[in-house]
């Protein structure tokens, strides 16, 4: 029998790759529906008629893309992929980036279908509305660091773990001493992995890893304490699981994420060839190195905002995905972008909720964030 799969975000790196996936074991999958949000509509109809989906959910361009395929069922407007993750399925593949992928998050779990998360944001902003919903096995990581420490600690005692060290690849400025003059170009090329451009960005400032320890804080019910971060620069080992007695457990492959995808998908099963082992008939080293908290200073602030938690993870968030686009349209250097992260989280952190109880909480919480950071690049620029 083939699972059904609903798939969030398709024409997006997760979602293709996803696709190609699908596409290499028809044995395995059938895609339900489709959703993105549009502005690719040309690949997003092919995508619908390749896989002969019943549903496409699409936020603009529902006209044209209705036209084009006619007998599938068009759903647009803004709440599309909300509602399309409540289509009942064997797994949805939330591939949004950004926090608006928390609502279909949400809708999805409340549909009782399984969610294999590459939304990171939807844990970060929503992780206690998120977890409340989520039953056993109902939530999988499709994160590669995630899936890696979820893959260490299958069989364990959780009581017997001491730590979880995530790894970064510390993007392309690893190694740069001053970033002050860094071009919107240099930041989109990173050096190990291709992925989205707002995921490229926010591994180039190390956001990325920082929104990695509140999703893992989440993921794993760990305290933060207990969370570290390494650079590993080949991004090879893709995280670990350190044991009271000292033993490490680490999960490696070239990156690729068909590996972590096929499994969230497929789980508890493995997908066979869905990406190339290591080649053990080559010499490789492998470095590891401890984070410059100088030059990256987004690891310790997503460490402390995650400690207070309540609505202040949702406020960094929101806050850095004001900051980036600030960035990419040239309103700010590099080194704004965390600075500005920073600012909003300390105009914030004394009147921010404690607790979020819905998402028109954590909508509230965002549009305070992302006034005070348009308000406080006015002031820069
Ligand atoms: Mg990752």
């Amino acid at each position: 029998m083939t699972r059904e799969l609903v798939i969030l975000g398709s024409t997006g790196s997760i979602g293709v790759q996803a696709l190609e996936i699908v596409e290499a074991n028809p044995s395995l999958f059938t895609v339900v529906a489709l959703t993105a949000a549009g502005s690719n509509p040309e690949l997003l109809i092919a995508q619908a008629k390749k896989f002969k989906v019943k549903v496409v959910g699409v936020a603009k361009n529902g006209d044209l893309i209705r036209q084009a395929l006619p007998g599938v069922e068009v759903i647009d407007g803004p709440h599309a992929s909300t509602e399309v993750a409540a289509i009942s399925c064997d797994v949805v593949l939330n591939g949004i980036t950004g926090s608006i992928g928390l609502a279909p998050t949400l809708a999805a779990l409340d549909a009782d279908n399984r969610v294999a998360l590459a939304n990171k944001e939807s844990l970060v902003a929503g992780g206690d509305l998120v977890l409340a919903r989520a039953k056993k096995d109902q939530l999988l990581p499709v994160d590669s660091e995630h899936s890696a420490i979820w893959q260490a600690l299958i069989g364990e005692d959780r009581k017997e773990v001491s730590k979880l060290i995530l790894t970064a690849s510390g993007g392309p400025f690893r190694d740069r001493a001053d970033l002050s003059g860094v071009t919107v170009q240099e930041a989109l090329a990173h050096p190990t992995w291709v992925m989205g451009p707002v995921v490229t960005i926010n591994s180039a400032t190390l956001m990325n890893k920082g929104l990695e320890i509140i999703e893992a804080h989440y993921l794993f019910n760990t305290a933060y304490a207990q969370i570290e971060a390494v650079i590993h620069p080949q991004s090879v080992v893709h995280s670990m699981v350190e044991f009271v007695d000292g033993s490490t457990i680490a999960q490696g492959s070239p990156p690729n994420m068909k590996g972590p995808i096929s499994l969230a998908l497929s789980y508890p099963h493995r997908v066979a060839a869905a990406t190339a082992p290591i080649d053990w008939t080559q010499s490789h080293t492998w470095n590891f190195a401890p984070i410059d908290s100088q030059r990256f200073p987004a690891v310790a602030l997503a460490r402390e905002v995650g400690a207070i938690g309540g609505g202040l993870p949702a406020v960094f968030n929101a806050a850095n995905e004001v900051a980036v686009q600030a960035f990419v349209d040239g309103d700010i250097k590099f080194t704004e972008i965390v600075k500005t992260v920073s600012a909003v989280v300390d105009a914030l952190r004394g009147s921010v909720s404690a607790t979020l109880r819905d998402l028109a909480d954590v909508s509230a919480v965002e549009e305070d964030a992302r006034r005070t950071a348009r308000e406080l690049l006015k002031k820069v620029g």
